[in-house]
């Protein structure tokens, strides 16, 4: 017989002990400050804890309240982001810093169901700031959640897809404790990042091995199903390093669409065309001598980069010049490069150049 959520009620006991136990000393764990909780969240989304340690560290010490945040000029968020990629998340998180603020005066919301009808927190993240700061008895799921319920109850179902979550969300409900709703969730995210991995899950070290459909079955690796991967398609590009006094040539994307408002070499797309850089730059160059070949990848975008020097056919005053989509151009200093927001292709073409 499958286990029900009455079963896996006696897991849970377990499961917590567990988590007493072995839990990681992470510093988002050594605060109840929901300002704090939510950062380390959106940072985690889609990042691994070890990338997030330190960016959490000096974020919170750049802005260390919800205010602070909200006050902030975008482009300093986005530099203080920056290395973290998903640059969407941190202009969401800043706009829900500014809403919090007019709505709730910097106050969060205690409960789940309040939290998610601000714009930029999903239940997800309403989930784990309700249950972690304020022990709210509201449940979350992630992927780690969806893959351990998966598994425990044998669900023969594509990983991320709309059933695994319907059912996840629905179990996730009926085992959130009514108290300890945050060790709880903490719990479950744990054993699925450090046991029930996606790759070889450590079966035998799984202290809730005992209620597991797919251990008992052999499906553990197989569970949740893979997902038929998209086509990739292949991106060819210009990328113009224009140096002059010791100082690069930027460009700053558009306010809308992917990479939205960062800083990128003044680059053209020559093959397919208009799918990732869509915009005809205003300036004219002569290019130069080709500098690198760079290779970069962008969900399904394969990026074959041909990089050379260029120089401006008429002179460019800087932050100054407007195209006609707004962009703008600024000029930097080797230097300040690194600190600035970046598209990843950018980051990786100044590492090349210095
Ligand atoms: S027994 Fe294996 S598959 Fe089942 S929950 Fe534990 S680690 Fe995951």
């Amino acid at each position: 017989m499958k286990p029900g959520p009455v079963a896996l009620r006696e897991l849970q006991a377990p499961l917590l002990a567990w988590y007493r136990a072995v839990q990681r000393d992470l510093p988002w764990r050594r605060t109840r400050d929901p300002y704090r909780i939510w950062i380390s969240e959106a940072m985690l989304q889609q990042t691994r804890v070890e990338a997030v340690i330190g960016h959490y560290e000096r974020f919170v010490a750049r802005f260390p309240s919800v205010q602070a945040l909200a006050e902030a000029d975008t482009q300093a968020v986005l530099e203080a982001w920056s290395g973290l990629g998903y640059y969407r998340r941190a202009r969401a998180l800043h706009a829900t810093a500014q809403e919090l603020v007019a709505r709730h005066l910097g106050v969060f919301p205690q409960r789940a169901a309040e939290l998610v009808q601000l714009h930029g927190i999903g239940p997800y993240t309403a989930g784990a700031v309700a249950s972690i700061a304020f022990d709210a008895p509201d449940a979350l799921v992630d992927g780690n959640v969806e893959r351990v319920f998966a598994r425990w109850l044998g669900w023969e179902l594509p990983r991320a897809s709309p059933e695994l979550k319907r059912r996840s969300w629905q179990l996730a409900d009926e085992l959130v404790p009514a108290a300890g709703a945050g060790e709880w969730n903490q719990a479950l995210m744990e054993l699925g990042a450090v046991v029930c991995t996606p790759r070889k899950p450590r079966c035998l070290a799984c202290p809730v091995a005992a209620w597991c459909t797919a251990h008992r079955t052999g499906r553990a690796e197989a569970l949740p199903l893979e997902r038929a991967k998209p086509a990739t398609l292949e991106v060819e590009l210009l990328v113009h390093v224009v140096r002059e006094g010791g100082q690069y040539l930027l460009v700053k994307r558009p306010e809308q669409g992917r990479m939205a408002g960062l800083l990128e070499f003044p680059s053209i797309e020559t093959a397919p065309g208009e799918v990732l850089w869509p915009r005809a730059l205003q300036a004219e160059f002569a290019t130069g001598d080709e500098l690198a070949r760079v290779r970069h990848a962008i969900t399904r975008h394969r990026i074959h980069a041909r990089v050379v020097e260029a120089r401006l056919l008429r002179p460019v005053v800087a932050g100054e010049l407007a195209d006609a989509r707004g962009a703008r151009w600024v000029y930097s200093s080797p230097e300040r490069l690194g600190q600035l927001a970046l598209t990843g292709m950018a980051r990786k073409l100044c590492a090349l150049l210095h």
